[in-house]
């Protein structure tokens, strides 16, 4: 049956992920994770919560999945190779150089090649497994039937987001918030910070969520207030053909939000799933998407809140 993996922003997340009924659970190693230091952990609180997750038969993956200066690589290499003497086993990684030196260095790795690598096609999946990732994560946009030839022709494991955000532009590939953060500093273990470029260390902003200007060939404004589209969505509909296609992993992202929300949100998902795998025939899905309805009010509740800050500060800092 497919994994139920959500996001652990925090101890306390993990713990709350977990006891709702999650198979594993992804934090981010701090400075490494396209997240704002608060949603990623410490080195100390990774390895005691994947101790928690290995007592409950469960499995927790730490997210490496920024890209790398060849100079960040011995940092990379000691925090691995710290967590993988602790147990750990289970890494997302973004960087392929990174793949392939993990995977050969801890054989039997788990690796699971992130969002950010923009996979589209069974091409993209066989260039990763080459790489040594053991399972990748489909872009946000693929369709049932690019994720049907992934599974067949590619040989390595699927992983579906079915709560996330779908970008403006491929999210690996955006570098709007490099515009308006041009900062960057080193941290205290030698990490470098573009503050502006979630793929190197800083954060996205979600710029592409502000009123842009529409200007046309001869630089006139021809509309003003445009919104780019770009939006959270949870998948519920598609979750019976996803599990019956025999995707590897179901992942809810959302390490941002509060820890009820995040708890609520894996209760959701995992009794939907044991409910369609445990009786396919009489199956309903009216009374999930009522349910569901009550969890968007309050995704989206506390999902303005976040981009208004986020918006507020990228400005603020331009
Ligand atoms: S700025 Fe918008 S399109 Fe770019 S990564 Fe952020 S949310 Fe995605």
């Amino acid at each position: 049956m497919a994994e139920l993996l959500a996001s652990g922003g925090t101890p306390e997340m993990v713990r709350a992920v977990l006891d709702n009924g999650a198979d594993a659970v992804y934090v981010g190693a701090k400075g490494w994770s396209r997240r704002r230091a608060q949603y990623e952990m410490g080195d100390d609180q990774i390895i005691e919560s994947a101790a928690y997750a290995r007592s409950l038969g469960k499995v927790l993956r730490v997210a490496f999945n920024t890209l790398p200066a060849s100079r960040e690589f011995p940092l990379f290499l000691s925090k691995t190779e710290k967590f993988y003497k602790a147990g750990i086993r289970d890494f997302i990684l973004t960087d392929v150089g990174a793949m392939a030196v993990l995977s050969r260095r801890f054989p039997g790795v788990q690796i699971h090649a992130s969002v950010g690598c923009t996979i589209i096609n069974a091409e993209d999946a066989r260039f990763y497994k080459e790489a040594g990732a053991t399972q990748i994560v489909a872009e946000c946009r693929m369709g049932r039937e690019e994720m049907r030839r992934i599974k067949e022709e590619a040989g390595v494991g699927l992983e579906v987001l079915v709560h996330a955000t779908t970008c403006y532009t491929l999210l690996g590939r955006c570098t709007m918030s490099s515009y308006t953060r041009q900062e960057w500093r080193i941290d205290e273990e030698g990490k470098n910070h573009f503050l502006g470029s979630p793929n190197r260390g800083g954060l996205c902003y979600r710029v592409c969520l502000t009123e842009w200007d529409q200007v046309g060939e001869g630089g006139e404004t021809e509309a003003r207030g445009v919104i780019l589209p770009n939006t959270a969505y949870f998948l519920v509909d598609d979750i019976p053909s996803l599990i019956d296609m025999g995707v590897d992993t179901i992942k809810i992202q959302g390490r941002e939000y509060s820890v009820p929300l995040v708890g609520e949100m894996v209760r959701f998902y995992r009794e939907l799933i044991d409910a369609y795998v445990n009786d396919r025939r009489s199956f309903r899905l009216e009374p999930w998407k009522e349910r569901m309805a009550g969890i968007v009010r309050a995704r989206d509740a506390e999902r303005r809140e976040k981009t208004a800050g986020l918006l507020s500060e990228s400005l603020i800092a331009s």
